[in-house]
């Protein structure tokens, strides 16, 4: 193991005075680790303390979380938003149920579903100890501050400039300085620099121009993936579609195409036009109603794309769908509905306008493309 660097004893020294006391900070239990890393991905750490705490009890292993309902798993993440995150904890506990054990690295952590290499670090360092450092928004404006980095250089780039700093033979507690320093002084917008320990060696302080450009330096350096054809050139009369991404359980809804129609055989997502006067939640619930005789409980907006057919333009929009009664779903315009696990859904073959939505579902479930 290299020595601890001035610069490393700088930090550690100011987080060991200053840090906050953090329940999650106090445990190497990886799903409670897990759980408070899901929950501060997009909330304030204020804000998750009580949710943090309740959570816990109501689950306080990944058995009793694996074994919650879709109901009961709502109703304990109501409020933290974007609940699709509670579906994910709970997918994820379901599988590591399944292997017997926690898998202790990155790469292994990086196989179970909902894990992406972000929260994959954060579990192996702060539940396994591993010597990696963890690159969440706070630490790289505190790298790009310091050491005068151009976030646009992209994320990889700042992912080997926060291994290059880490101080390994404290890996838990550099990887927490780091965060807390960039949550608690040089936050994005107003950066306390005089109580900063790397005043003297920042070349960002005192430079509002180069404060201000490393201010969210994920995002900048986060390329959005584009999905579908470019839109069409303005004035071109364009077809709006509806798509709905039904699921319970852990599963999805698909309906079989009719064997008489263009296509026939084919899964597809129920779904159809937008008619004339209709916003796209209004003909979701029309369409739901008509093809399956059911009623939408809930939808939350995926993903809008275009694709170009030969004879017309069509924009696609896909919602998340939940149901009021998914098991009494019937085939009123379909040859047979079917709930599919995410691999069985994307190993079937769907119509060619469809690619985009399946391509952002194998990034979700991290599902590889079909050879
Ligand atoms: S000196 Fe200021 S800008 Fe530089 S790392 Fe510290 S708080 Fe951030």
């Amino acid at each position: 193991m290299p020595p601890v660097q001035p610069e490393q004893r700088e930090l550690l020294a100011w987080y060991a005075a200053n840090r906050r006391d953090l329940p999650w900070r106090a445990t190497r239990d990886p799903y409670r680790v897990l759980v408070s890393e899901v929950m501060l991905q997009q909330t304030q750490v204020a804000r998750v303390l009580p949710f943090y705490q309740r959570w816990l009890e109501l689950f306080p292993d990944e058995r009793a979380l694996a074994a919650a309902s879709d109901a009961v798993l709502h109703r304990a993440w109501k409020g933290l938003g974007y609940p699709s995150r509670a579906e994910r904890l709970r997918a994820t506990c379901a599988a590591v149920l399944a292997r017997g054990a926690w898998p202790n690295d990155p790469a292994g952590l990086e196989e179970l579903p909902g894990i992406g290499p972000y929260t994959a670090r954060a579990v192996a360092a702060f539940a396994f100890g591993h010597p990696v450092a963890v690159l969440d928004t706070n630490v790289a404006r505190v790298l790009c501050r310091r050491d005068g980095l151009d976030p646009a250089q992209g994320r990889a780039a700042l992912q080997q400039a926060a291994e290059d700093a880490l101080c390994r033979p404290q890996a838990v507690a550099w990887n927490n300085a780091m965060m807390e320093l960039g949550a608690l002084v040089c936050t994005a917008r107003a950066p306390a620099c005089a109580a900063c320990p790397w005043a003297g060696r920042c070349r960002a302080a005192r430079d509002p121009g180069r404060l201000a450009a490393t201010a969210a330096p994920l995002k900048a350096a986060t390329v959005k993936q584009a999905y579908g054809d470019p839109a069409p050139p303005r004035g071109t009369p364009v077809v709006k579609v509806v798509l709905a991404l039904i699921h319970h359980d852990g599963r999805y809804l698909a309906q079989r195409r009719p064997a008489d129609k263009h296509a026939g055989g084919v899964w597809e997502l129920p779904g159809g036009k937008v008619e004339a006067g209709e916003d796209e939640r209004r003909a979701l619930a029309r369409e739901v109603a008509e093809e399956l005789g059911a009623e939408v409980l809930a939808a939350r907006h995926l993903l809008t794309w275009h694709h170009r057919y030969p004879d017309r333009w069509v924009r696609l929009a896909c919602y998340r769908v939940r149901l009021f009664a998914p098991e009494a779903v019937r085939p009123l315009a379909s040859d047979g509905v079917q709930w599919f696990a995410p691999a069985d859904l994307l190993a079937q073959v769907f119509p060619a306008g469809t690619a985009p939505l399946v391509a952002r579902m194998r990034k979700y479930h991290r599902i590889a493309p079909r050879g």
